[in-house]
């Protein structure tokens, strides 16, 4: 299993209901901690300012705790390593931003929104995948400079090693190896100094001594990106899981329109979280059919990782019904 003492966490971001997903991979990420002595850490991911609200911060809080899901270190209790909101830690990325541009890695660009959308266009024309195309990867530094001083808007970009593959390894999908050609100059720094998704979720990855990022897989493609950024500011990655997906009974992504995934609707219901929890527990627990339910001490006396598996995990209402 592991032999460190896990720092562990659960990072949502506030833009909608909160969804069985989050409690899904936060329940995972609970029962880990907990199993091993360890601390489960909530950071809300409020840098996309236009989508973000309080009220779904407070939403994601009171439905964590229904969920029975207590976090050690949070934005309403604080912790060492915090503030655990990231919209409240701009000036703590910048410094990280500034370290991958001096030493060569990152650059900035100035390409405007409507170049950006007339290159896409053209590439989705072209049958490719969308991916920018490294126009301002050699301005001079001269001209750089000049155009920021002269205040005209850009993002820092990273560079992406021209040839080669990124290869890691993922406790639960195994070895993993993808081109760097696969893999875009992600945005780093938005025009605006907000830090994107990708650079401030590593950084406080670092900053707060997370040991195990579990999350969900639709991530995994993001790994690479992650890694440089690591590697970019010589620091160690933490081990990934990549849990699968809660999918429909047809095999088809979880979506409203099929099953609903709002864990307040659940809670409206008068479904117990208990159940929910039981439920949810299936897809990385062996429980035998006709079994009683299991309380939160249950669940983690028999967590285990080391038999995580692919396997779509299937929200089949019906199973929930019957616990
Ligand atoms: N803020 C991301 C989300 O909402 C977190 C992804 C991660 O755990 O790295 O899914
Ligand atoms: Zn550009």
């Amino acid at each position: 299993m592991t032999d460190i003492i896990p720092r562990v966490r659960i990072a949502p971001s506030p833009t909608g209901e909160p969804h069985v997903g989050t409690a899904y991979i936060a329940l995972f990420n609970y029962l880990f901690a907990k199993k091993h002595g360890g601390r489960f850490i909530l950071r809300i991911e409020d840098t996309d300012a236009s989508r973000s609200t309080r009220e779904y911060e407070t939403k994601v809080l009171d439905a964590l705790r229904w969920c029975g899901l207590e976090w050690d270190e949070g934005p309403d209790k604080g912790g060492e390593y915090g503030p655990y909101r990231q919209s409240e830690r701009k000036d703590i990325y910048r410094p990280f931003v500034d370290r991958i541009v001096d030493n060569g890695h990152g650059f900035a660009c100035f390409c405007t929104p409507q170049r950006l959308d007339e290159m896409r266009a053209a590439q989705r024309a072209a049958g490719q995948p969308p991916k920018y195309d490294g126009h301002c990867l050699h301005l001079a530094a001269e001209e750089v400079k000049s155009r920021i001083a002269a205040g005209e808007p850009h993002v820092v970009r990273m560079k992406i090693p021209s040839e080669g593959s990124c290869k890691f390894t993922d406790a639960v999908y195994g070895e993993v190896e993808i081109p760097w050609d696969a893999v875009d100059m992600q945005v780093l720094l938005k025009a605006d100094g907000m830090p994107t998704y990708h650079m401030a979720n590593v950084v406080d990855d670092h900053l707060m001594r997370i040991t195990h990022v579990a999350r969900g897989e639709e991530w995994l493609a993001s790994v690479p990106k992650h890694i440089l950024i690591y590697r970019y500011l010589g620091l160690e990655p933490p081990v990934f899981m990549h849990l699968s997906l809660m999918k429909n009974a047809d095999k088809s992504k979880l979506s409203k329109r099929k099953n609903p995934t709002s864990i307040p609707y659940y809670a409206g219901l008068g479904y117990l979280p208990e159940a929910l929890m039981n439920f949810l527990g299936l897809f990385f627990i062996q429980i035998a059919e006709g079994e009683e339910l299991l309380s939160m001490d249950d669940l983690i006396a028999r967590f285990d990782t080391d038999n995580l598996s692919r396997a779509g995990a299937i929200f089949d209402i019906q199973k929930l019904d019957w616990l």
